[in-house]
């Protein structure tokens, strides 16, 4: 029974609403409302007060007992906008009774239980299809139950709050064999079978359907998680399997007879060789990406006996895990794009550098496995994440600004092998988030240089930083000095100086973006290496680069007015975009 107390004419009417809604389970408590909370916290499972958090906290306050037996109480505010689960989230079942009230009202639920606050993506909304017991197993991971996870395939799953050890009372299976599912059990279909489809010119699509559907049963495999029927190129347009696809749900995939041809099979015959061009259709298109043949050819049965028109095969294929290579952004919440977010929540492994992963731990979903290291450790990070993504994992690894620039995109994509899905999502780079607060400066042909000589010989920063004088180039420094690397950055000025005049605009930026950042723009014969550091990023002018109301500008292009008033030319018109 949900005890209602109110105290006030519009809590009255909340309460009214609830008590019409649910009239079987709730029952109201008129009185002064200290006593009408101390007699439904005696008697009832749940309580909803339309009464400020302040009050019912010093009511029930005295009443707490165990958080095993205690009712749940929520919390409607007066003007119904807030359904406050305040105790007995789980236990109580406030959490989920806050949610309903919420639903009923139309007020927003305010749940702060760990879990629950960071929001577990529901069974049914990962992307597969589900079976079983979906709203009570999900249930048991919003309140923090036990599930296990039996992962028969391996499978980028988001991250979901699953039980170490493998043991729960509730659990989520991941496969792809026609099994019912248990009690207090959810069965998730991944997207592993690959169903290799052969028929002849006018094959019936009843008779395609039941070599499959046969296929499938006598293997033992679900048709829910059936990825794609593939064939010949030929075949792309032949109306029995294109219907057969249509009723499974699946798209037809289509492969080209030489890519066929070149397939190694278990079952080649000569009827399709002159057909189409290969010695086998099913058992090469279901086989052509990899995997293992788990149904070889089979041919559909005619009761009338003539010859079969169709045939299949069915291939389990690699679960191929996921890399995301995420960009950050330099630092500022507002900087970090939605997209990257999106990789961060969808990751159920995540690779990074201790400082960035401190930066995002609040966007991460619970259940996220967090590998972190410190400084130095690049290449264990980037094989790190490759490693997970290869075990089927879906693993964002992630670097400051943009993770490509300076960062782990290389190393890790010079681990990765081709079996893996590779996703790349931009940050705004240093120079870019530095050049937003500087001015313009990057306003023509510009280059970025890092100034550490870790893993670059002195001499190959130096022979760039002259071709970039001598060509003229907006140089940002990255890297450019820590305190045991002192001397490079004045090096480097003193050639850019022998091509730039002292005047020249220089930006400084330090922790650009974040709370403590700041950027000063000075000139080349007045900058003071001593204040920059690695936090810092250097920006240095081109010969036409100027200070305009202390903001660093570079001019688009040197003849622009030139260009400008070639009004109708290409160049007039390229340089007004
Ligand atoms: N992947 C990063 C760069 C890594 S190299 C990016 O794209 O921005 C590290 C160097 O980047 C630092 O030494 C510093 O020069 C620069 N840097 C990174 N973030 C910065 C910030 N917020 N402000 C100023 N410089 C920054």
């Amino acid at each position: 029974m949900i005890g209602l107390i109110s105290a006030t004419a519009a809590g009255a009417a909340a309460r009214d609403r609830l008590a019409a809604a649910w009239p079987e389970r709730t029952r109201v408590y008129e009185g002064p409302v200290g006593d009408a909370v101390r007699r439904a916290f005696a008697e009832c499972e749940q309580l909803v007060c339309f009464l400020a958090t302040g009050a019912v906290v010093r009511l029930v306050a005295p009443l707490l007992g165990d958080k095993a037996s205690d009712p749940g109480v929520v919390c409607v505010d007066e003007a119904g906008r807030f359904a406050v689960s305040l105790v007995g989230g789980h236990g109580g079942g406030a959490n989920e009774l806050a949610r309903e009230v919420g639903g009923l009202l139309g007020a927003e639920p305010v749940v702060t239980t760990a879990t629950d606050a960071v929001g577990i993506p529901g069974l049914d909304t990962l992307g597969l299809p589900v079976e079983g017991d979906v709203a009570g197993v999900t249930r048991a991971l919003l309140d923090g139950e036990p599930v296990a996870l039996d992962a028969e395939v391996a499978w980028p799953l988001p991250p979901v709050p699953f039980a170490d050890g493998g043991t729960g009372a509730y659990t989520v299976r991941l496969t792809d064999r026609a099994v019912a599912p248990g009690t207090q059990e959810v069965l998730l279909r991944p997207p592993s079978l690959v169903v290799g489809v052969g028929a002849s010119r006018g094959a019936p699509v009843e008779e395609v359907l039941e070599v499959i559907e046969g296929a499938l049963r006598d293997a033992g495999l679900s048709a829910a998680s059936v990825a794609e029927l593939a064939t010949v190129d030929a075949k792309a347009d032949e109306p029995g399997i294109v219907e057969a696809a249509r009723r499974l749900g699946v798209p037809v995939v289509t492969h080209s007879a030489e890519e066929l041809a070149a397939v190694e099979v278990p079952n080649p015959s000569d009827a399709p060789l002159a057909a189409v061009g290969t010695p086998s259709v099913a058992e090469a298109a279901a086989l052509v990406r990899g995997g293992e043949l788990l149904v070889p050819k089979r041919k559909s049965e005619r009761a009338d006996g003539r010859p079969a028109m169709a045939t299949c095969a069915v291939v389990r294929r690699p679960g191929r895990g996921r890399l995301a290579v995420v960009g950050l952004g330099p630092g500022a919440r507002d900087l970090l794009t939605p997209r990257a977010k999106a990789e961060l929540e969808r990751a159920s492994v995540l690779v990074g550098l201790d400082q960035y992963v401190a930066q995002i731990r609040d966007l991460l979903r619970p259940g996220t496995r967090i590998l972190e290291s410190g400084l130095g450790a690049e290449e264990e990070r980037a094989r790190t994440a490759v490693a997970e993504a290869r075990r089927g994992r879906a693993v964002a690894l992630i670097g400051s600004g943009d993770a490509g620039v300076y960062a782990m995109a290389s190393p890790a994509l010079a681990e990765a092998s081709d079996d893996i899905d590779v996703v790349g999502v931009p940050g705004v780079t240093a120079a870019l988030a530095a050049a937003a607060l500087l001015g313009a400066p990057l306003g023509h042909d510009h280059v970025s240089i890092s100034l550490s000589d870790l893993h670059t010989p002195w001499e190959v920063i130096e022979r760039r930083v002259r071709a970039a004088a001598e060509a003229d180039l907006v140089v940002t420094f990255y890297n450019p000095r820590s305190r045991g690397r002192d001397w490079q950055l004045p090096k480097a000025l003193a050639i850019l100086a022998g091509h730039r005049e002292p005047t020249t605009p220089v930006g400084v930026v330090r922790n650009a973006s974040r709370p403590d950042g700041t950027a000063r723009v000075t000139t080349l014969a007045e900058l003071d290496p001593a204040t920059v550091d690695m936090m810092t990023v250097v920006t240095v002018g081109n010969t036409a680069s100027r200070t305009v109301a202390g903001r660093m500008v570079t001019p688009r292009g040197y003849r622009w007015q030139d260009a400008a008033s070639m009004s109708g030319s290409a160049a007039g018109q390229e340089d007004t975009q």
